[in-house]
């Protein structure tokens, strides 16, 4: 049995202030979840995010991290960093990412083992864009940014590797994927990684959706055999709604 994740994904979103607020509402409303809830609040956060969190067993990650491991990169954070500020995540392929900072897959390569070797785990996004569906070339384009990261991984490396699938048309739309489309990618991801991998390794890893996932629809998703929990934009800035979506995780 795969243990499922509910990650919040906070973006840029929430003052120190409203940032504490959100986390102790989510505590006071949270009640004994059943899957690994994370929160990734923005960078600036991250350290004051740990305090806030001590003691709740919800655990942190940052939306992104530097390819680089240190040096004269102005503006950027190091995976090192981010773990010193006490999270055991890092978010990376998000594509708000690759979109408005044309992060390839190559880079994200190096972010990925950047990550790995400051013993962050890893939540990889990919996802197709709605003229990719269109063309029927979602297939292919997920394919393409599953095998340009996670086939070129060293075994020892794969167990710390969450895959979330966030159709690009999905996200921040209000157009969810539906049950049948989500079941259907994270089924075909998981066949690639089991050509590939195996099937112990395919079994093992945990595949989440993303994409305008709501307190409503998230019990559908969270019910297909393939979808492993969510990770979350907009809903998972009000403490009620991401409660109920971590609810229906299990
Ligand atoms: C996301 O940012 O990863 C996301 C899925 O956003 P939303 O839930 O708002 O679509």
């Amino acid at each position: 049995m795969r243990t499922r994740i509910v990650t919040g994904n906070w973006k840029m979103n929430r003052s120190l202030a409203e940032g504490e607020s959100l986390v102790r509402d989510i505590r006071s409303q949270l009640k004994g979840p059943k899957c690994e809830v994370i929160i990734a609040p923005p960078f600036i956060h991250l350290a004051s995010a740990k305090k806030w969190l001590e003691g709740s067993g919800i655990k942190l990650a940052a939306q992104n991290c530097c390819s680089e491991n240190d040096g004269a990169y102005t503006g950027e954070v190091s995976a090192k960093m981010i773990k010193d500020c006490g999270a055991e995540y890092v978010i990376i392929g998000h594509s708000e990412r690759r979109k408005y900072y044309h992060e390839t897959n190559a880079l994200l390569l190096k972010k990925t083992e950047r990550a790995l070797e400051n013993e962050l785990k890893v939540i990889y996004c990919v996802g197709e864009t709605l003229t990719e569906r269109e063309s029927k070339f979602h297939f292919d384009a997920v394919q393409q940014q599953v095998q340009d990261m996670y086939f070129l991984l060293r075994g020892d490396q794969l167990e710390n590797i969450i895959i979330a699938y966030e159709p690009v048309w999905a996200i921040g739309t209000g157009k969810t994927a539906s049950p049948a489309q989500a079941q259907e990618m994270h089924a075909y991801i998981r066949s690639l990684v089991e050509q590939k991998k195996g099937k112990a390794v395919a079994d093992a890893l945990r595949i989440l959706y993303g994409g305008s996932c709501t307190a409503d629809n998230a019990p559908e998703l969270f019910g297909q055999a393939d979808v492993d929990g969510g990770l979350i934009g907009g809903a998972s800035l009000k403490a009620a709604d991401f409660v109920k979506i971590v609810q229906a995780a299990g």
